[in-house]
């Protein structure tokens, strides 16, 4: 079948979305933006454009629209503790929590012992400086529970010891709802390991 040129460019562009397909991209395109009125086409427009505006904190790498993103712009936040992610949309997961009113770091990325992929890749000397300053006291370290995020952490709670901060990482356990019986073996046991009082 064939559609008019600027129809078949939205769905092509559409389809780039995850979970999209043809299918949905039509469903899109006909359902929504073809029956938005002229003022939401162009607000779209204008918040597609801006997205290009967006970079990262120059403070903690998260992502800002001005130079210093709304984290650490915040002095109602708890200046004193700093949790370290690998990046920015971790940020906005952990904020979903409601339960961490600190400041951020986000990393350039993680070690990778088995790609060769070393310490450049961490964007350490931001971070060593930030910590250096002796405003943080506790560091939280929420890293993927992966071969990456652990030879991170081991690597990060090296780097970090000399210094007077009290790091942790955070927990591993049993997901919220599930039976112990369907929990794998790894993750049962490092639940056992850092088990707690309640
Ligand atoms: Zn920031």
């Amino acid at each position: 079948m064939q559609y008019p040129r600027s129809l078949e460019k939205i769905f092509s562009l559409l389809q780039k979305l995850p979970g999209v397909g043809r299918r949905t991209a039509q469903r899109y395109a006909f359902d929504m933006l073809l029956r938005w009125s002229d003022k939401n086409l162009e607000d779209l427009k204008a918040a597609i454009d801006e997205i290009k505006r967006l970079h990262l904190c120059q403070e903690c790498g998260c992502l800002a629209d001005e130079a210093v993103c709304l984290f650490c712009t915040n002095h109602t936040r708890r200046q004193d503790q700093l949790c370290i992610v690998s990046s920015p949309k971790e940020v906005f997961t952990l904020e979903s929590t409601r339960e961490y009113t600190g400041l951020y770091h986000v990393l350039s990325g993680l070690l990778s012992p088995l790609d060769g992929r070393g310490e450049e890749r961490l964007g350490l000397a931001k971070l060593i400086n930030r910590l250096q300053s002796g405003r943080f006291r506790e560091v939280i370290l929420a890293l993927d529970s992966s071969l990456e995020g652990d030879a991170t952490c081991l690597f990060l709670k090296e780097k970090l010891q000399h210094l007077p901060l009290n790091v942790s990482r955070l927990a591993f356990g049993i997901p919220v709802g599930s039976s112990l019986e369907f929990v794998d073996g790894g993750t049962l046991a490092r639940a056992l390991v850092a088990r707690g009082s309640f």
